[in-house]
């Protein structure tokens, strides 16, 4: 792996980081697909409730299953938010907001370094 995208994965997942809004490789990618986690491969968002949330992060309304990511109070940046981490290796990849579109009303906001998007064949089926 290239030396600088390690490192800027490492500071994103490991040291809870934030990339720069629109620097990162996914908050414009529109295909179908699935988010895995960067360093473990767990199953975490799909296309279809990705969002363009106008950010500069990857956006999502809904997680693929509440038991595959984990939500924790996260203090750091002064105030109260709610820190999103892979639940299987515990990889910090965002923040969730409550301020996303219907039906969830929920913003899964994420670092495009902590995700790996895997693009749907397109003859595959509808279901993930
Ligand atoms: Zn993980």
């Amino acid at each position: 792996m290239e030396e600088a995208a390690h490192s800027a994965r490492i500071r994103v997942t490991r040291r809870a980081a934030t990339e720069f809004a629109f620097s990162g490789a996914l908050y414009d990618e529109h295909a179908p697909g699935l988010y895995r986690c960067v360093d473990c491969g767990n199953a975490l968002f799909d296309s279809r409730t990705k969002f363009d949330s106008g950010t500069g992060w990857p956006s999502f309304w809904e997680a693929i299953a509440t038991a595959n990511v984990c939500e924790k109070k996260d203090f750091r940046a002064g105030v109260l938010r709610t820190e999103v981490k892979c639940t299987l290796c515990d990889a910090h990849l965002g923040h969730l907001f409550t301020d996303g579109p219907q039906p969830t009303g929920l913003r899964y906001c994420l670092n495009s370094v902590a995700l790996r998007f895997i693009p749907r064949p397109a003859n595959a089926s509808e279901k993930p």
